[in-house]
């Protein structure tokens, strides 16, 4: 039985969203060559304002701004100086977290519980945890040279929190950015700049130009960018190698993911439908580390199945703003025809289709939470990246079949493991070949962690000590990884 909850809608008049926006560069906001895009909100469709495209002369006038502030200011100043920057940033986004929250629910369609109590704090800790380590650089295993300018490009799932991944190290490093956020998920990107102008930051520290993928390719590929630090579709990423490819740039790339989450017959059922739930929806399952891939013992297939759509059942889908939505608006009209396409393949390749009921909300991108059983291997909805909310569930007899089929994709981003068993939990993190592991729990994200991938999800890490590495000149000494 589902109760019915009476409409809780946060306040949007927090946010003041100006009719349009300008490209951040040199700590100014500033015109550009003139052309420019409408960003809407995937709720409802309106038109929230229109954004500036940046031009490859706009992109070098970044790069120059970043070029300048790097060798005239922030390489010259003290780690603990720099801290003091990267802690006032951090404070100010504790303080505008609600604005920062709103705008983004807004702007990407996620659930304002999503983006208040997950992606806000989480960018604000992240921006703490990189201070903390400005000053005490010599310590990091990787020197403490910074690496110059650092171009980076974000997408559209978590616009600020990808941001803050991106910005927070490459700022207590020393280095400068110029960073693209995605097209359709602009606005708390040029938030972040107004925070930035109210940390007193020094100009050029930080650009920020908007646009689409011709931005990003003329960030990518400018010959003053030291550093590229990408976060996307495979697709975009191996475009992103070649590029740079027999050029001296460092790169990261953080790409796509198709994770198993596998339950085993021991774990407790409750908690493990509460961790698939978490795995695959969270987000409209735009997660590059989603849970794709349910595989569950075949034993507890059928009970876990039940639980799992009767706990499907009661997601309430729809207004990102309103306080009791789970599951929000998809971002974009492409990617709810992608994931429409994906779903289609999937029913007309023999897997059985079962969609949660819900009323879906007549304007704006809706897909309602859905599942397909009876999934093989060879199913393209088993192999490709859907990043909406589609699970597809396989099953598995042995943990030998679990690694099997876990690891057979040409993705290895992250991983679940659902077991009483705290050995059998050691034993699959060591075969499972994923860059994350979460045992009895999923979507779990710390600034203390590093993250990344193995084979197409890209590689370097992002978080943590190691997250350092990919922002500072120094090589790892021998066993400091160990
Ligand atoms: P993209 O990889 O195209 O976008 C990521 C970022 O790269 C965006 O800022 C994009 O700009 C920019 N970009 C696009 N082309 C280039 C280029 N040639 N050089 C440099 N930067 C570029 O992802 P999409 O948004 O198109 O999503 C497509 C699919 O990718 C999704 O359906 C999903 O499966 C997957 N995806 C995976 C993500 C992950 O975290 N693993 C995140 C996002 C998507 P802009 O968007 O403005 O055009």
């Amino acid at each position: 039985m589902t109760f019915e909850y009476a409409p809780a809608p946060e306040s949007r008049a927090i946010v003041d969203i100006k009719p349009s926006y300008g490209l951040f560069i040199n700590g100014e906001f500033v015109d550009g060559n003139g052309t420019s895009f409408k960003t809407i909100n995937p709720a409802t469709e309106e038109v929230l304002a229109e954004v500036a495209e940046a031009s490859d002369a706009d992109v070098d006038e970044a790069v120059k701004a970043a070029r300048r502030a790097y060798t005239r200011v922030w390489s010259r100043m003290s780690g603990a100086e720099r801290a003091k920057y990267l802690y006032r940033i951090a404070r100010i986004i504790q303080e505008r977290g609600r604005e920062l929250a709103v705008l983004e629910s807004i702007d990407n369609g996620k659930p304002i519980k999503e983006s208040r109590d997950v992606d806000v704090p989480i960018v604000a800790a992240h921006f703490f945890y990189y201070a903390g380590w400005a000053d005490k650089l010599q310590y990091s295993g990787y020197g403490s040279t910074p690496l110059g300018v650092a171009g980076q490009v974000i997408p559209w799932n978590f616009p600020l929190l990808m941001l803050a991944w991106k910005i927070a190290p490459a700022l207590a490093c020393g280095n400068t950015v110029v960073l693209k956020p995605a097209e359709t998920t602009p606005l708390t990107a040029l938030l972040f700049a107004e925070i930035c102008q109210q940390a007193d930051l020094p100009p050029g520290v930080v650009n920020i130009v908007t646009g689409a993928g011709d931005t990003g390719r003329a960030i990518v590929s400018h010959p003053d960018v030291d550093k590229v630090a990408f976060t996307g579709s495979t697709e975009v990423g191996k475009a992103i190698a070649r590029a740079v490819a027999g050029s001296d740039k460092k790169v990261t790339l953080e790409l796509g993911g198709k994770a198993a989450n596998i339950v085993f017959d021991d774990a407790p059922l409750d908690q493990a439908v509460e961790g698939i739930v978490n795995g695959i929806f969270f987000n409209q399952g735009h997660v590059c580390c989603a849970g794709s891939r349910l595989l569950v013992q075949e034993s507890v297939a059928d009970e876990v199945m039940s639980r799992l759509k009767r706990r499907m059942a009661t997601l309430r889908v729809g207004d990102p703003l309103d306080k009791n939505t789970d599951v929000g608006a998809i971002n974009s009209a492409e990617q709810l025809a992608k994931i429409r396409e994906l779903s289609e393949i999937g029913e007309s390749e023999g897997a059985e289709r079962w969609s949660a009921p819900c009323d879906l909300p007549s304007n704006g991108y809706w897909f309602a939470p859905t599942v397909f059983t009876g999934v093989s291997q060879a199913h393209r909805i088993a192999r490709e990246e859907i990043f909406g909310p589609v699970l597809s569930v396989l099953t598995f007899r042995t943990p030998s079949e679990a690694i099997e089929k876990a690891n057979n994709t040409p993705f290895g981003l992250s991983a679940g493991v659902w077991t009483d068993k705290g050995s059998r939990i050691l034993s699959m993190a060591n075969r499972l070949r994923a860059g994350v592991v979460w045992a009895n729990t999923f979507n779990k994200f710390d600034p203390t962690s590093p993250f990344g991938g193995y084979k197409e999800s890209g590689y370097g890490r992002e978080g943590g000590r190691h997250g350092l590495e990919a922002y500072l000149k120094g090589t790892s000494p021998k066993g400091a990884d160990a």
